[in-house]
């Protein structure tokens, strides 16, 4: 995430330099148009206004605030640029009775807006004060003389069509990036509990094993399975079934809140929770309160189960040496501990710590 700001705040500065690199250029083409005697007044505008206003906006890039407000000053600067021409317009106009052409407020607001990003909203505000002022200067300067409402109709028109294109763009961009978000939780979340998937727990609990292992602190893994979940299934249906699986993926939620707490559905019926930096005693605590809420859940089990209300129950490891340990020996280590609970009489905890 930080490299792909990194990333972005250079693009910017890269687009902010072919920009000024754009306005030299354009100055060669303005050079041979104008005659020698504007040359002085051209050149302020362009190297003491448009060219220093560029470079402020490179400056502030560095500022440590830019990116919240990066949008806002791209914004100013395409209204600064706009502007400044807007000036140099009128100027040649009434010190030379040149006629300047206008066509640039048109390329500043596609750069600002399309290269620099500046968003859909702020862009309508850019070019609604540039058009505002393109009418003022048409209004008190009609350069243009018979030319005077086409070039008004193409500037309004070309800016209308900039800030269209942009609220397209950005919806577009908006709903490609839900579509992504969606695919990305399909794709890491199990849509019965809102757990992790299988897959998805499995990574992370590898890198939180990594950071475990560096930080030198403690890990425990927890198998936790349903008790007799298919006589469950038989007297009360799947429907209901699949309520006792959302409801020990919430149990598990409201115990294990911590923000490197690793909550996954295993398998049908089977979920794995993976703790970092954790006592033997608080692990046994968190276990008892697992058990605690299914039992004031008191949700009514079948005839025929081992206990009169829904359990489950829960085989845990927990390990303070994590040299040589995998991912794949903890959870093993914890379905030998489930399997000792389930034989133990269900609905409790089997704790053991790793021997190496
Ligand atoms: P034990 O106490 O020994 O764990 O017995 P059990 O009946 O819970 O164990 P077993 O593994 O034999 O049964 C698991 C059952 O879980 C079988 C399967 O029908 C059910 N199951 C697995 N996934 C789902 C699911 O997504 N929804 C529902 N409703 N049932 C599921
Ligand atoms: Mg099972
Ligand atoms: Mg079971």
């Amino acid at each position: 995430m930080k490299l792909n700001k990194a990333t972005e705040l250079i693009r910017l500065r890269i687009a902010l330099i072919i920009g000024a690199c754009l306005v030299l250029g354009f100055m060669v083409a303005d050079v041979l148009l104008l005659p020698s005697s504007m040359y002085s007044l051209y050149f302020f505008d362009r190297f003491l206004l448009q060219l220093p206003i560029i470079a402020l906006v490179v400056v502030f890039s560095l500022w440590r605030r830019f990116a919240q407000c990066k949008q806002f000053l791209f914004t100013g600067l395409l209204v600064a640029l706009t502007y400044s021409n807007y000036w140099l317009i009128w100027s040649c106009w009434h010190e030379f009775q040149f006629v300047f052409p206008y066509e640039g407020t048109i390329l500043y607001a596609f750069f600002c807006v399309f290269a620099l990003g500046i968003p859909f909203k702020l862009a309508v505000a850019a070019n609604t004060i540039n058009i505002l002022g393109f009418l003022v200067l048409m209004w008190f300067a009609p350069v243009y003389g018979d030319r005077v409402a086409i070039s008004i109709a193409f500037v309004c028109g070309s800016l209308f069509i900039c800030a269209y294109a942009k609220y397209r763009l950005d919806r577009s961009v908006s709903m490609l990036k839900e579509s992504n978000d969606r695919l990305l939780k399909l794709s890491k979340y199990d849509p019965l509990s809102d757990l992790l998937n299988r897959r998805a727990l499995r990574e992370l609990s590898v890198k939180l094993l990594a950071l475990s292992k560096r930080h030198k602190v403690s890990m425990a893994v927890l198998m936790l399975d349903l008790d007799d979940f298919k006589k469950y299934n038989d007297s009360f249906g799947h429907q209901q079934g699949d309520d006792a699986i959302k409801l020990q993926a919430d149990i598990m939620r409201s115990v294990f809140k911590r923000d490197t707490d690793i909550l996954g559905r295993y398998g049908g019926e089977e979920f794995i929770i993976v703790l970092s930096d954790i006592s033997e005693q608080q692990v046994a605590v968190h276990c008892d309160a697992l058990l605690d809420k299914w039992k004031q859940k008191n949700v009514v089990h079948a005839d025929d189960a081992k206990h009169p209300t829904m359990s489950c129950s829960i085989g845990a490891v927990i390990a303070s040496d994590l040299r040589d340990i995998t991912i794949d020996k903890l959870i093993d280590k914890a379905d030998q501990a489930l399997y000792a609970a389930k034989e133990k009489g269900k609905a409790c905890t089997e704790l053991v710590t790793y021997e190496r």
